[in-house]
């Protein structure tokens, strides 16, 4: 079955946008994706017909946004495959949900002489809250290194878990190099060890189906905006004996199920212990329509047709005189390089001049980036929506400033 780009194209209102007199080519999905009229529909008629706070309410309107929230959560269980929708939090993101594992999970299990492994090629949100736990714990962060090709040394592995390995945080798929890890394999490992398994699901969900019964993680975490919904809203996925007991991280209304100023408080059951204050109603609803639009098409397809494109751009991407790319040949959504030596952000700059936007920078990913020695890189992503002529202005506009430049 061919892939109806065109179509899917027709439900984002922002790419007919130019930019700089040229039709924007929008090449920056990694880092956030656009979103299509079903999903700014979806949170605008929330707003416009459907708006109340949820739970405390006993009047209509807030029951009704109560069962839509509630829905979402089933839903995003379905599309996770996860066993019940209990195991959902809602929470802001990949940041917040990693941040919700270390401080809750992390603080009442990891001690002084543990050790916690991640990889070389984890974003910032995958690194930054283990070294603040380990500091905070006096345990100890090791790394799985990496290949010049941009995978991972797995047979560096075995050798870093032990008795006191407590936790293996790792990347479904890089957003710098588009490698996709094997975290099945991982998991198992991890396991073996008696340790538990948090994937970063971040740039691996939009891009094909996750079935976190079949990983076998303890812990999945991705972000709306990334999968076509809104901003300030994600999913933490936690394995349900594990989450309810997990102690709560932040305090407030709605986590609570009595509070005394002399007995104390005690905890409402997970997930809601996890999801204090008043929720992200509309962004929750609103991830509801984006789930909805991308099950419709179908996954497998959107990763067919994906692949069919990265192969091409990987392919003209390599007639360009002097260019660097970085990482395997087998990738998933994002295909980073350099052009000579000149710095990522005036090639990013010229290529705007074109209409075709790319991110530049280190990516959140500075270790990365030390690994392969440059202070930045340039990133395509490439999204369901993007087409083989959006590929052709992106290379052609790198032979042009290579022309210019030299
Ligand atoms: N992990 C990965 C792999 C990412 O690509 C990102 C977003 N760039 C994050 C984590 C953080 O996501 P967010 O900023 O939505 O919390």
């Amino acid at each position: 079955m061919t892939f109806a780009v065109e179509r899917v194209r027709a439900d984002f209102p922002v790419l007919t946008r130019e930019i700089n007199g040229q039709p924007l080519a929008y090449l920056d999905s990694a880092a956030s994706a656009q979103k299509p009229n079903q999903v700014i529909d979806a949170e605008a008629a929330f707003y416009r017909h459907g708006y109340a706070a949820v739970h405390r309410g006993i009047h209509t309107l807030s029951a009704e946004a109560t069962t839509r929230m509630e829905n979402v959560r089933q839903q995003t269980a379905n599309f996770l495959n996860a066993r019940s929708a209990e195991e959902l939090v809602f929470v802001r993101g990949t940041t917040e949900g990693i941040n919700l594992v270390a401080n809750s999970w992390g603080n009442s299990n990891v001690q002084a002489g543990d050790n916690i492994i991640i990889s070389q090629m984890e974003h910032h949100a995958n690194i930054v809250p283990w070294q603040m736990l380990c500091a905070r714990a006096g345990a100890e962060l090791r790394v799985i290194p990496m290949n010049v090709d941009g995978t991972l040394q797995l047979e560096a592995m075995p050798g870093l878990f032990d008795a006191r390995t407590r936790l293996l945080a790792i990347t479904q798929v890089s957003n710098v190099l588009g490698t996709e890890n094997p975290v099945k394999a991982m998991a198992a490992l991890a396991h073996q060890h008696g340790a538990k398994v948090l994937v970063d699901g971040a740039q691996a969900v939009m891009h094909a189906a996750v079935d976190v019964q079949d990983l076998d993680c303890d812990f999945y975490v991705f972000s709306g905006h990334k999968l076509y919904g809104p901003t300030g809203i994600g999913i933490l996925y936690v394995k349900e004996a594990l989450l309810q007991a997990m102690p709560p991280w932040e305090g407030g209304g709605s986590m609570i199920a009595t509070v005394s100023l002399t007995e104390g408080t005690t905890w409402a059951k997970a997930p809601w212990r996890f999801e204090a204050g008043t929720p992200n109603t509309g962004g929750i609803i609103a991830l509801g329509a984006a789930l909805e639009y991308v099950s419709a098409l179908g996954l497998e397809h959107i990763a067919d047709y994906e692949q069919t494109l990265m192969h091409y751009a990987l392919t003209e991407l390599m007639t360009v005189p002097d260019i660097t790319l970085y990482g395997p040949q087998a990738r998933v959504g994002v295909v980073a390089f350099n052009l000579g030596k000149h710095h990522a952000f005036d090639v990013g700059s010229f290529l705007d001049n074109y209409g075709v936007a790319v991110r530049t920078g280190h990516h959140c990913a500075m270790p990365l980036m030390a690994f392969y020695q440059v202070p930045a890189m340039c990133r395509a992503s490439l999204a369901m929506y993007n087409t083989h002529e959006e590929v052709d202005r992106l290379v052609t506009g790198l032979k042009r400033i290579h022309r210019l430049l030299g």
